[in-house]
């Protein structure tokens, strides 16, 4: 049973020293029973008050890590139902289905295509996670060449997919040392898949069509020491798949529901399932094929939804030359948001444009939201290029600023009274027209 704020709070030191960073440890108490901090962030609470409050402590959604060969993929442990709540914590692992069927220069081919996919978005390389083998064959041996073959050409995790414990088996033998997934523990078998996933250290995926019978399942293969736990709610489509993941974190988090406090593995079989089992709220999400068009959407989804919305991601200051430029190059200027950074220096680079690109620190901003909050002014930019040393640099003293800050352009010429100050385009789209029949580039 959950404990309340005040029942917290009085298993407290209640000395309000505020190291937690809360003004009181009242204040504290109330975010520990909210889920929205972790009892670690008080140095001060003694053994026998931990041991109370391990239940309070424990995540409300467990963390179910698989692992193999250095590569780890981590779902579980978020706190909120919506993103802007607060922030979502562990990426979904993106998984392909390989059928043991498969001819052995397919299995092996398509696990090489799945490693070896690696997609860069604004700056940061994006992979997949690993490979679900599935046993389509029903057949121990021919399971187990299959899931070889695969370690061959893919080191990263795995999930075994069959519903006969004699074929899992086989399997997690040929991973020895790794934390795979075993899928999946029904009502008809979930004794002795509880056993292997104990035996091999595997996180067990537990199957069923009904919530009720989801948590009797997870209860009952508790009980036998086996806590590494993914649910499979079965929905059969895009509704019933979203109502059964929402009707589980809501659980898991509004009512502290134990029983199914893990995260979720789905199989979306179209890209818009897949989409929404990323978004809502799918711990490990398998698909059925791999194309570099399908993954890549999907990946930059992912990272997008889950990355920290009160930290935008950034790119460093500084000034970067594009197409190894000359002397008499133009200097253009935008601020270190990193999808901004990536949109100018894409569209400049696509062209063959020479240019200088001088970023200025806006605290992650995109142009327009910097300017607003006062974090991309005529100063800042004129601080940037001096800082920068941009002058020793060109033999042309010509800055182009981006067209919705073209306001800053009188200020920026008090600022850097010996530059030429050129307004922009307000597109990076625009950008190469605009160097070429503006500039003269
Ligand atoms: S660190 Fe602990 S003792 Fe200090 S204010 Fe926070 S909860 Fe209270």
């Amino acid at each position: 049973m959950a404990l309340s704020g005040i029942q917290i709070y009085k298993l407290l030191p209640q000395t309000n020293c505020k190291e937690c960073g809360f003004p009181t440890c009242l204040a504290f108490a109330m975010k520990l029973a909210a889920k929205q901090v972790e009892l670690s962030a008080c140095p001060y609470v003694s053994e026998a008050s931990k041991a109370q409050l391990a239940e309070s402590a424990a995540p409300p959604i467990r963390l179910i890590t698989l692992k193999s060969n250095g590569y780890e993929v981590k779902a579980g442990n978020e706190v909120v139902l919506y993103r802007h709540e607060k922030t979502f914590y562990n990426r979904p692992g993106l998984f392909v289905r390989i059928s043991d069927q498969l001819p052995v220069e397919e299995i092996s081919a398509l696990a090489a295509d799945v490693e070896g996919y690696t997609t860069n978005y604004v700056g940061i390389d994006l992979t997949m996670d690993g490979i679900a083998v599935q046993a389509v064959s029903g057949d121990p041996a021919k399971f187990a060449d299959a899931v070889k073959l695969v370690r061959k050409s893919s080191r990263r995790p795995m999930i075994l997919m069959s519903d006969n414990p004699s074929v899992i088996a086989a399997g997690l033998k040929e991973l020895s040392g790794d934390a795979a997934m075993i899928y999946s523990a029904t009502s008809a078998n979930w004794e002795v898949m509880a056993e292997l996933a104990g035996t091999h250290k595997a996180a067990l995926a537990v199957s069923s069509g009904s919530l009720e019978e989801l948590a009797d399942l997870t209860e009952k293969i508790k009980a036998k020491g086996v806590e590494d736990l993914v649910l499979d709610p079965v929905g059969d489509n895009l509704g019933s798949s979203l109502v059964l993941s929402t009707q589980i974190r809501r659980l898991a988090l509004k009512k502290n529901f134990r029983s199914l406090g893990y995260p979720v593995v789905s199989f979306p079989k179209s890209p818009e399932a897949a989409a929404q089992a990323i978004a809502k709220y799918s711990g490990f999400v398998v698909i059925d094929h791999f194309t570099a068009e399908l993954a890549y959407p999907l990946l930059v989804l992912r990272q997008n939804i889950y990355t920290d919305p009160q930290k935008p991601i950034q790119v460093q200051p500084g000034i970067y030359e594009i197409n190894s430029p000359k002397p008499d190059s133009p200097v253009l200027v935008t601020t270190n948001f990193s999808i901004t950074y990536f949109s100018v220096a894409n569209e400049v680079e696509g062209s063959g444009l020479l240019a200088w690109l001088v970023v200025c620190d806006a605290e992650g901003m995109s142009v327009l939201t910097a300017w607003a909050a006062g974090k991309f002014d005529a100063e800042r930019i004129a601080k940037s290029i001096k800082g920068f040393n941009v002058a020793e640099k060109v033999s042309r003293k010509r800055v182009v600023i981006p067209g919705h800050v073209a306001v800053l352009s009188g200020e920026l010429e008090a600022e850097l009274p010996d530059w030429e100050i050129r307004v922009g385009p307000r597109e990076a789209l625009d950008l190469p027209k605009y160097m070429k029949e503006a500039l003269g580039n």
